[in-house]
């Protein structure tokens, strides 16, 4: 595997992949690698060659009083991760490679980004949809590979894309889990022991939310109250939302319809934890996917 710095020589060797006639695939991340990004990793690999594994702390996307500054950095073992999945290229520019003194346009997915993750993180999918768009823009991938652990995010990268005529193709891949449910994320590292028992709080809730529909709940604010009613049971859990919206446009529905996604965000100690789970009709049934 080669480790990329520099904006230029990653233009350069994506160009020449795509004029070789390869399928190039793009997997962004921030580094501190789990299992959740080795399933991207793996998806893109199944589509893509070469694939080109990204890692840059993006600082547009924090805010001030955010965990920029502590989250963590393992480029080392991140390296060893990905040249054992036999990925073709890391991308890691630098900060100053990716927002040079004078920097000063970026991309906001109006409507969407202010909803849920949006209005607790102001100005955060505005940080994301803009160095998304500079990776799809250095890197021209045919494919693009996007976790939905965060699904709000995948659906604002999917309208953006379709927005601005990219030619990078979106694909969103499932959750990969702890053993016990938890969704994987770098910041569990921030779990002490007993939070992180704590933590299965969120998976806990969407699947009581989970049981109620399989037994015909279709009804939102119901369904809400049994994801609040394991919530709130666990007095170390503070939560930010919890809500059943919308697949297309996170608006609160009151009836399950079509597409819609159980949402949740909660604090566990100070470590802020979010998950979801798609509930989809088919037929006249609701499939659930955690
Ligand atoms: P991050 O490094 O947290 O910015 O995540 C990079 C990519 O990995 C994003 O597309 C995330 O949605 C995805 N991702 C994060 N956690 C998981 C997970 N548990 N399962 C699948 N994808 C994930």
């Amino acid at each position: 595997m080669e480790t990329i710095y520099t904006l230029e020589w990653m233009k350069q060797v994506a160009r020449q992949a795509r004029a070789d006639g390869r399928v190039v695939g793009l997997v962004p991340t921030m580094g501190a690698l789990h299992e959740g990004h080795r399933s991207l990793v793996r998806a893109a690999q199944q589509q893509c060659s070469p694939v080109i594994a990204s890692i840059f702390v993006n600082p547009t996307q924090f805010g001030p009083n955010e965990d920029l500054h502590k989250y963590p950095q393992q480029m080392d073992a991140d390296r060893a991760a990905l040249e054992e999945l036999r990925v073709d290229y890391l991308f890691a520019p630098t900060a100053k490679e990716m927002y040079p003194d004078g920097f000063r346009t970026y991309v906001t997915v109006e409507g969407l980004s202010t909803r849920l993750e949006g209005r607790s993180r102001p100005g955060h999918f505005r940080g994301v949809a803009t160095v998304v768009l500079k990776l799809f823009e250095i890197v021209q991938a045919q494919y693009a590979f996007f976790g939905r652990k965060d699904a709000q995010q995948a659906r604002i990268i999917r309208q953006m894309a379709a927005d601005l005529n990219l030619d990078t193709q979106v694909v969103v891949c499932p959750t990969a889990r702890e053993a016990d449910g938890l969704a994987m994320s770098s910041r569990n590292a921030y779990l002490g022991p007993e939070e992180r028992r704590v933590a299965t709080v969120l998976y806990r809730a969407l699947d009581e939310a989970r049981k109620e529909i399989t037994t015909g709940e279709r009804d939102g604010a119901r369904l809400v109250a049994v994801m609040r009613g394991v919530l709130d049971a666990e007095t170390l859990a503070a939560v930010d939302y919890a809500d059943i919206v919308d697949g297309d446009t996170f608006e609160p529905v009151t009836r399950l319809r079509r597409a819609c996604l159980a949402v949740l965000a909660v604090f566990v100690g100070q470590t802020r934890l979010i998950d979801n789970m798609l509930i989809e009709e088919q037929d006249g049934a609701f499939l659930v996917a955690l």
